[in-house]
């Protein structure tokens, strides 16, 4: 790469530098370390007002790390960071995480490669000089060999055009649009709409402080305790003392933490069995009973359907209003929708200032200017909290809509299906790389493991055409199609695809259907590493043009 500097330089109008990121969440920041590492000239563009993507806009009330979270939820490559950051809880508020990240932007420095508040407006491959040409909403064009697509896969906020929504007089806010201010309840009728993981978090929290809350639920989901408690020390010295060990395990772990893995079947076990290890790890609390039951859960109907009973009993027991609890019955797989966790959702709903409104029964007409009006009549409200979920996984690169070779658009490749190579590249697009693209582990994976060891690859990619004079490298047709079958091979395999569910684009009407993750896990880094030592199979490269770069437009 002649045109490889340490820093960004200009040229008239035009910025260059070897790599603009796209996105200052945890997947971008990373990248953004990593390819300065590697002595290139990078600059992070971001919209929000701060690092941290979607830590930084889901404030809502309740939003917390709702998996197996400390002290595996976090960078894995810097055992410094592990040393120095203490984990207060074993699931981080919002808060708790964005102050993890502040502090590793400022301990590597990232800042001041970061613009925030500045969205892309266009982002353009130029084939005559195998460059990107990106346009900031602050009118600035900076030109990058390589265009690396951050962009979250949880960010496109859906907000459901429900008529007369815009005549709401009253506060109305989506969990993952959350105001900077503080919002309060205090005194309000408020209604969520949503009951998936954000509803979920959110509802407890409302509940407590608002006059009235009114939860309007579609489909209702399985949630499982989150048990959330203060992080014992003992666990926090282990990682920090063995911290090589637990790296290993997590790049191990089918979904990169670093826990033990059952092969035990439900059939295995007698069903008093099973319920005695249902409930001992419901008393654990978290993602237990979904790692920690058995290996056919999310394969195995007849294994799925004993949990899913159990849950279902749980719920019965909880919830005191046996009409309520009816309605907040789930039915479908469980664990193929994101599984949820709480901190007492279900007991919300024995609150005498909560009521449940089921939309399968009674669906939403209209929003009025003083409320949400379903079929059987008004529900005042005077704030209207929508938890209705993203565009997830592809939504984000489609409203980037980067435009390829012959100036197509991403919007129009993937209008029908999201093909692309390796969860990280597509045809047509040279020089751009996703990190958690659809076809990625992503949201079924520890994600900030997941970023650090695809910004690896395409670092190692980077460097394999920098020794060798190339100026780009593109995924061809062939591999998109083989890599969608073996994305689609393994899904079928298990029970996600029965499921309508963000997974599989369900929650948007009219979004193409398809499930967008591999689920290999380790096997999926495996696969990657293999591409790469065959000299990148399934990619096909330009020798560098040695265009006059300062012609990029
Ligand atoms: P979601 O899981 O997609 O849930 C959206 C909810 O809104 C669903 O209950 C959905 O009902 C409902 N909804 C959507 N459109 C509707 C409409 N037109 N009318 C009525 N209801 C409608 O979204 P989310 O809760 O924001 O969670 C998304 C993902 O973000 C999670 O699954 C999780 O991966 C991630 N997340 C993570 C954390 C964390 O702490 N790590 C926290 C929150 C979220 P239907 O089910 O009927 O479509």
């Amino acid at each position: 790469m002649t045109n490889t500097t340490q820093q960004p330089h200009r040229n008239g109008s035009l910025e260059y530098c070897d790599a603009v990121i796209i996105g200052a969440g945890v997947g971008g920041m990373y990248a953004l370390h990593h390819l300065r590492e590697m002595g290139l000239s990078v600059r992070v563009y971001d919209g929000a007002g701060g690092i941290g993507g979607t830590w930084w806009w889901n404030r809502y009330p309740g939003a917390r790390v709702d998996g197996p979270g400390s002290p595996f939820y976090c960078y894995t490559f810097s055992e410094e960071l592990v040393r120095e950051w203490d984990w207060a809880e074993t699931q981080p508020s919002q808060e708790q995480v964005l102050d993890y990240l502040e502090h590793v932007a400022d301990r590597l420095d990232l800042r001041r490669d970061i613009q925030l508040e500045t969205w892309i407006r266009d982002a353009r491959y130029d084939e005559a000089v195998q460059r990107w040409t990106v346009e900031t909403s602050a009118g600035a064009r900076v030109s990058a060999q390589f265009l690396i697509c951050a962009v979250g896969t949880l960010s496109a906020a859906h907000k459901p055009d429900f008529p007369g929504l815009d005549d709401f007089a009253g506060e109305c806010y989506h969990t993952g649009r959350w105001p900077q201010e503080p919002v309060s309840f205090a005194g309000k009728r408020v209604g969520v709409i949503g009951t998936g993981s954000s509803g979920v978090q959110a509802v407890p929290e409302i509940a407590r402080e608002a006059a009235h809350l009114t939860v309007f639920q579609r489909t209702p989901q399985y949630s499982i305790p989150a048990r959330n408690r203060p992080l014992e020390p003992e666990l926090m010295q282990y990682a920090r003392e063995n911290w090589d060990e637990v790296r290993a395990k997590m790049n191990a772990h089918p979904v990169g933490m670093p826990f033990e893995t059952t092969s035990r079947l439900g059939a295995e076990d007698t069903p008093e069995q099973r319920q005695a290890l249902y409930e001992e790890l419901w008393q654990k609390g978290s993602f237990n009973l979904l790692f920690g039951s058995y290996a056919d859960l999310l394969t195995n109907k007849e294994t799925n359907r004993t949990l899913a009973d159990f849950v279902r009993a749980k719920i019965r027991a909880c919830v005191k209003d046996p009409e309520i609890a009816e309605k907040l019955m789930p039915d479908y797989y469980l664990g193929t929708k994101r599984q949820i966790l709480d901190n007492g959702y279900y007991e919300t709903f024995n609150r005498d200032n909560v009521t449940l409104v089921d939309l399968r029964e009674d669906p939403i007409q209209t929003v009025t200017s003083t409320g949400v009006r379903t079929e059987t009549g008004d529900h005042p409200l005077d704030m209207i909290v929508m938890a209705t979920g993203f565009d997830a996984i592809s939504g984000t690169m489609l409203r980037l809509n980067p435009k390829g070779r012959g100036g197509v658009g991403l919007k129009e490749k993937w209008s029908s299906r999201f093909d692309n190579y390796l969860g990280m590249a597509i045809a047509d697009f040279p020089n751009l790389f996703m990190i958690h693209g659809p076809g990625s582990p992503s949201v079924l994976y520890n994600m900030p493991l997941g970023a650090e060891r695809e910004t690896e690859w395409i670092g190692n990619c980077v460097q394999y055409l920098r020794e060798r004079g190339l100026g780009a490298i593109e995924a061809t047709p062939d591999a998109e199609k083989d890599w969608d079958k073996e994305v689609n091979e393994l899904a079928n395999e298990t029970l996600y695809p029965l499921t309508d569910s963000w997974y599989t684009g369900a929650n948007i009407p009219g979004k193409p259907r398809q499930f967008c993750v591999h689920l290999g896990g380790p096997l999926y880094f495996q696969r990657i590493s293999e591409a790469a030592a065959k000299g990148y199979e399934g990619f096909v490269f330009e020798e560098e043009n040695n265009g006059d770069v300062s012609a990029a437009s």
